[in-house]
This record gives C-alpha cells, structure tokens and sequence, in this order.
C-alpha cells in the first residue's frame, strides 16, 4: 500500500479544535487497523514553542526526544497511545531556518532562494519525512491557523503541491470550519463556510471532507447546501456538533462515519472492525461519576488552563480509571499567603504545584507546601513544583531560612536548589534546557517504587536547575527522602515525604506519558489516595 497523506485545514476561525479532530481520526483509522501518526504544521516564525509565554501558546509539550513542541502533539499522543518526536512539529520559523542555513552552505548552486519552490519544497520535504518511516501507513498532516492567513499561505501552496506529487488516492484534504447559529432568527448560516472554501479554492485546494463545528444538528438541507455551494459530495459534509468532552469526539466522528469516508476516498479498507468498547468505557466512568475529589492546581497561569493541559488531562484519566471525577480547581500562586492559605485550600482534598519559571508566585507555592505538608494533605509536586517542596522543607524544617533556587537568589546562602552545572555556560535560551526522556533509578522499597512496581524508569524532562547534591545527607536524615536518582548524572530526580500520606515530588513531567487508556502511575495513586481519605 503506497503512504496515504491527509491534510487537515481550517477555515472561519482559529480554535475550532482541529487538533482533537485529527487526534479522533487517527484514533479510528488506528481502530480499523492502519498504522497511524500525526504531526502538526504551525505557521508562526519561532523555531519551536519553547520560548513563549504559556499565555501566548498554552502548554509547551515535550517529546521523548526532547522536542518542545505544540499542545496538540500531547492530544495526539494521548488519544492514539504514540509516542511523537521532533519531525512531528514543524513551524515557519524551522524551514526558514532550514532554507538559510543550505543557502549559506551554498546549497543552491547559484540559484536565488524563493518562497516557491524553496520554502514549498523544504515544506513538503518535511511533510514526506516521517511518511518515509515505514512504521506508519497514514500521515495526518494539521496545518495550524487558518485559511487566509498570510503566514500560513507558503504551508497551503504546499498542500496544493503535495496532491500533484501524490496519487489520487494518496491525498485526501479534510476541512474542518464553523457554522454559526444565530440565535435571534434560530438559524444556522453557511455563508463563512461558503467563504472559507472559495478561499481555500483560490488557492488551489478543493477540500474532500467537510468538518463543520456548530452547536446544533445539521439537517439535511444545510448538509446539501454545503455540499451544493462548496463542490463536496453530500455524504463528505460532517456535522461536528459541540461535544460534552474532547474524548466524546471519536465516538461522534464515529457515528458521522468519517472514517469510513476516509477509508473509501484513500481507497483502502479495514482491516480490522471498529470496536471503542475501552474508549467508550472511559467515556462512561467519566461521565457517570457522582464522587467528585476537588484538586487545586496551584500556578502561575492558571487564568489559561490550557498553560497545564497534559496535568489536567492526566488527572481526568486517573479520576475517571477510579470512577471519581476530578474536579481542578485553579488557584494563582502569587495570591497566597501565610493569612489566607487555610481559607484557599478549604474544601481542596490535594494538592499539585505545577512546574513554571521565573520568581513570580514561587512565594505562594512555598505557602502551599507548608501548609499542605504540615496538615497531610496529598501533596504532588512536578518540576519546579518538586523544587518549591525541597526550598520549603529546607526552609521550614531544616532551619536555613535564606534557602531558596539560584533561579530566584543568585545570593542565597543555602542554594537547595541551583543551576546544573552543563547549563552555566549556556547563552541560548531555546532548545538548550535538559529535555526528553532520561532514565531514573528509584530506591528499592519507596513510596514511588511501590507506584511504580519498578526500579528502572524513563520520563520526561524540561528544566535547567536541579536538586544540590551537598543538601542530600541533611535532607534523608530529617524525613525527606530523595528517592530517585539519575545515575549516570547523579541528580536527584524524586523526592518523597517520610509521614505523610502522600507528598512527592519529581524534577521530571509523567503528566506527558499519561495516555486515556493508560493512565499514569503516578497520577492514579495520587488520585487514588485523595478518594481513600475523602470517602473515609
Ligand atoms: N524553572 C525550573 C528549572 O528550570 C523548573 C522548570 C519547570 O518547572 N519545568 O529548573
């Protein structure tokens, strides 16, 4: 079978969920049997996400090769159970980047470097490469915005190409947009609709599939007007209604048939019948449960809970594989303090402090962990959420009052936590943090080898500070105990609380291994514990 290619646009509006709807149909195609992976083309000029604000970008997901890469990868992950890697996220500024450096190697022989074919080709090279991985036998392909935006028109010019390089029934382009309802005549309108593909047509792509968001059902009649106006065939219009949750979305794509759509317009079959009898288990717990556990997030971008969206996510897993469903309930660190932190945490049966950069807020997680800590409340602290645990107890319980990270006091006279000693030369902020997946050993016997019912384990990283091995001794003889290590490194990766029901805290992220058919370890105990002490 010749590697099948599907291009997923958007028009109307940016944020229809095209991500969520190619993460639904790779899982479908996965279900029939096929081979399935997706990568996503974002139209913005950074090399990667890794240097934006939360707030720009929303969550920075990290790969197990170390890509800091879009959100919508997490999803992909999530849903179909992959892995990605670094050739799963290409923006703008990688191909231009690309282009320049062959064009300073001399690499064009003379010729002067154009948008076309230079940066199309480099655009397609980048499509075909992971098609040429023989692990997978369909690409989905999202290109991120919109159509009509300037940005992304060299990514468009080269889906047009790619349809001419492709046989017929290689390519397929599915266009997800929106049809807005207007509440005061209670109609359901098409026109942008209508818009959005002629523009998509002058530019030389004539979408197959219709995906079209909208808060009501479709009837027949909208679907043939689309199908009329648009050029698409009537059973190519899909109705993508608003879901309750993104997991409800496969089934929904599922009773729209999409995939077999898909199947039929790439000219393949099944190779397997489509069953969801997991999926939709875990759509039924998590939507049928009454026993609610109420955690905070404690962050500083908490205003924009998309900042945290794989520890969320791992929470709705776990909760939902426990039959509970997780309430989040968002606090913004820089707000607490010592005189208000009983009342925020009232009602809260766990807490997690999130990973994060720069001093804002550090304060308020410091309070947290006091608190949560002193009056055993199950505890979770990821990355810099580990970090602000080791400064309090050395703080609070040690007695060195000035600790802190050398990211906050360059001064501090007990730097519990300071920058790894590879990372003092870097100038360079992007891509250079310690990233990817690392090994860790975790001490026989600890709360976290119990977790895990493992020694050896591999998770993901994304920081530049660590753990002051000269604090080690002073740490385990007074009851916090660092119980997983790199070895080969020698860094502290995990850190655990003797009498306490649960208070750990890992330098790594396992919020990006959580899968919804493979909840974390990690998150599931934490989870787990929370019900046992509220249900009694
Ligand atoms: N700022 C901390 C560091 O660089 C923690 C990073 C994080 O939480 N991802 O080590």
């Amino acid at each position: 079978m010749n590697k099948k290619y599907i291009f997923v646009t958007g028009g109307v509006t940016s944020s229809l969920g095209k991500g969520i709807i190619s993460a639904s149909l790779g899982l479908l195609l996965k279900a029939v049997g096929y081979k399935v992976t997706i990568q996503k083309f974002d139209p913005y000029l950074n090399i990667d996400p890794g240097t934006m604000s939360p707030y720009e970008h929303g969550e920075c997901y990290v790969t197990e090769d170390g890509a800091e890469t879009d959100l919508d990868l997490g999803h992909y992950e999530r849903f179909l159970g992959i892995s990605t890697s670094q050739d799963n996220n290409v923006t703008t500024g990688r191909i231009y980047n690309n282009v320049i450096s062959k064009e300073r190697k001399g690499e064009f022989l003379g010729k002067t470097v154009q948008v076309i074919p230079h940066i199309t080709d480099e655009i397609k090279n980048s499509f075909y490469k992971i098609g040429k991985n023989n692990s997978f036998e369909i690409v989905i392909t999202e290109i991120g915005g919109c159509i009509g935006d300037i940005e992304s028109l060299p990514f468009f010019e080269a889906v047009r190409q790619a349809k001419f390089d492709l046989n017929r029934n290689d390519f397929l382009n599915i266009h997800l947009t929106l049809i807005p309802y207007l509440s005061t005549s209670g109609e359901l309108k098409t026109k942008p609709t209508q818009h959005s593909v002629k523009k998509l047509l002058e530019a030389g792509i004539q979408p197959d599939i219709l995906v079209c968001r909208s808060e009501h059902k479709l009837s027949k009649e909208i679907k043939n007007k689309l199908a009329l106006f648009c050029n698409v065939s009537k059973n190519s219009v899909i109705e993508s209604i608003d879901a309750k949750s993104i997991y409800d979305v496969p089934v929904l794509m599922r009773d729209e048939r999409l995939h077999e759509i898909v199947l039929n317009y790439l000219n393949i079959k099944k190779k397997k019948p489509l069953r969801l009898s997991r999926w939709k288990n875990f759509l039924r717990n998590l939507h049928s449960s009454n026993n609610i556990l109420n955690i905070a997030i404690i962050g500083k971008y908490v205003s924009l809970h998309d900042a945290y969206k794989s520890i969320s996510e791992s929470l709705i897993h776990a909760g939902a594989n426990l039959n509970s469903r997780v309430e989040i309930k968002w606090i913004l660190s820089e707000n607490l303090n010592e005189k208000n932190i009983k009342k925020s945490l009232k009602n809260i049966d766990g807490v997690i402090v999130a990973p994060g950069f720069g001093e804002r807020g550090v304060e308020g997680k410091i309070c947290a962990i006091k608190y949560v800590r002193e009056n055993s409340i199950p505890f979770f602290g990821i990355c810099l959420g580990m970090q602000c645990a080791c400064i309090e107890f050395s703080r609070n319980v040690l007695g060195h009052k000035k600790g802190n990270s050398t990211e906050f006091d360059k001064n501090t006279p007990y730097p519990i936590i300071d920058l790894m000693e590879e990372q003092k030369e870097i100038k360079n902020k992007g891509g250079t943090m310690r990233l990817g997946s690392y090994k860790c050993s975790l001490e026989k016997g600890s709360h976290i080898n119990k977790i895990y019912k493992n020694i050896d384990i591999k998770e993901r990283h994304r920081h530049r500070y660590e753990f002051n091995n000269s604090y080690k001794k002073e740490f385990n003889d007074n009851g916090m105990l660092t119980t997983g290590t790199n070895n080969k490194l020698n860094l502290v990766e995990v850190i655990e609380l003797k009498n306490h029901p649960w208070f750990i805290g890992t330098q790594f992220h396992p919020e990006y291994r959580s899968r919804v058919l493979k909840p974390h370890p990690l998150f599931i105990s934490f989870v787990k514990k929370i019900k046992s002490i509220k249900n009694g």
